[in-house]
């Protein structure tokens, strides 16, 4: 049996820089080191012509325009620019935000502050599987309404939503759409003109890139959209995001983008196959264990399950050696439920008991029995049976 402890079943807080992105990374650190906005000498076009590559991987992903990509540190910094950026710029039009109560504390939180400056929020709730109601969505749309911002997959549950039919929702109200697709690039397929999207946030390192590095997709046709800057300085990235643009992390993001449009037809039913099994055989191995999370739409690498009747500390510690999550990992710190299990009306004694398993690249069958088999032991003992 070729296995090594710890296993790593985490993958949706982060990945491993996938060995190709990672040589194709290197010579911008140390050779092709110029400043892409140097329009004087060769240093500078070696890195622009990097940067122009790397936006034509990440717009063929997407199926949008290379320049209708704006870099940014991450998805983070993108949620900001994406809320933020909308709030100030419709700011005469219009003050009223509509997002979902369980989406990452990166929209969340910018939302929360743009209402302390006077902006109006609805924060749609979601059922029992972490879904919106897209007809309460309808019925929230009002004329001052100048955003939606709706997560493409959940993180910590995995849940994808109507996305193509929220987008075009949108744009009958002419309402600018935006969508945090940081768990969903890589995982399913993603057409911002046939998903009807204005706006959309991923992160490379979700999907085997760098940290520290991801963009904001911004429509530029037919019309371009009005955002506000959250950086101002030398004007880069055509006004939206000033700074020195991070070179090797843009050319990783790229590298990775065009690996996941090649891999994900193989690698993602690889995955969903893994899932299944190792579902399946924690359930058989364990009574009273619920799935979280919409199964017949959810990310096809993960899986979200409760256990009853189990201390979650407990179950941690019986889990030693193998990396998985419960609730989120950012906030995994404090003592609150995850307030995604919670905004699905789980009870706390069901809320707390909760792992989050995330396939990636590198796990095996093995790999999988070997958790199975684990935490049947564990749970069962835990249990005091
Ligand atoms: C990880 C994550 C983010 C934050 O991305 P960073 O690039 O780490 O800032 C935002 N939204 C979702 C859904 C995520 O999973």
């Amino acid at each position: 049996m070729n296995m090594q402890l710890p296993i790593y079943m985490d993958h949706n807080a982060t990945t491993p820089v996938d060995p190709r992105v990672f040589e194709a990374m290197r010579p911008y650190f140390l050779e092709v080191f110029g400043n892409a906005a140097s329009r004087g000498h060769s240093f500078g076009w070696e890195a622009e012509a990097a940067v122009d590559k790397a936006r034509q991987q990440v717009a063929a992903l997407l199926n949008a325009r290379p320049d209708a990509i704006v870099w940014t540190s991450g998805a983070t910094e993108a949620n900001n620019l994406a809320v933020k950026g909308i709030a100030d710029a419709a700011w005469h039009r219009g003050r009223h935000l509509i997002t979902q109560v369980t989406e990452h504390k990166a929209v969340l939180d910018c939302c929360k502050r743009m209402a302390r400056h006077g902006c109006d929020l609805t924060f749609l709730p979601v059922d029992r599987f972490g879904r919106i109601d897209l007809n309460q969505l309808r019925d929230s749309i009002r004329t001052d309404t100048i955003l939606v911002s709706i997560m493409w997959a959940n993180n910590e549950i995995g849940t994808i939503q109507e996305i193509r039919q929220i987008g075009q929702l949108c744009r009958e109200r002419g309402v600018v759409f935006h969508t945090d697709a940081t768990q969903a690039v890589g995982k399913v397929p993603i057409d911002v003109e046939a998903d009807n999207i204005d706006l959309l946030s991923l992160s490379g390192h979700k999907f085997y890139g760098p940290k520290g590095c991801g963009c904001l997709f911004v429509r530029n046709k037919p019309a371009k959209i009005d955002l506000t800057p959250l950086l101002d300085g030398g004007g880069h990235e055509r006004g939206y995001r000033s700074g020195t643009l991070n070179v090797p992390g843009i050319v990783g993001v790229g590298a990775a983008c065009e690996l996941a449009k090649n891999e994900m037809p193989g690698e993602i039913p690889r995955l969903r196959t893994l899932r299944d099994r190792l579902q399946a055989g924690i359930m058989n191995a364990v009574p009273g264990v619920l799935v979280n999370g919409y199964e017949p739409n959810r990310l096809p690498h993960m899986t979200n399950l409760s256990f009853e009747g189990v201390d979650h500390d407990e179950l941690l510690a019986a889990l030693f050696g193998i990396a998985v999550s419960s609730g989120s990992a950012c906030t995994s710190a404090s003592l609150e439920p995850s307030y995604v299990l919670s905004a699905l009306g789980l009870p706390e004694r069901l809320a707390f008991p909760s792992l989050r398993f995330a396939l990636g690249k590198r796990n095996t069958a093995t790999e999988v029995d070997f958790v199975i088999d684990r935490l049947s032991h564990a749970v069962g003992r835990l249990r005091g049976v």
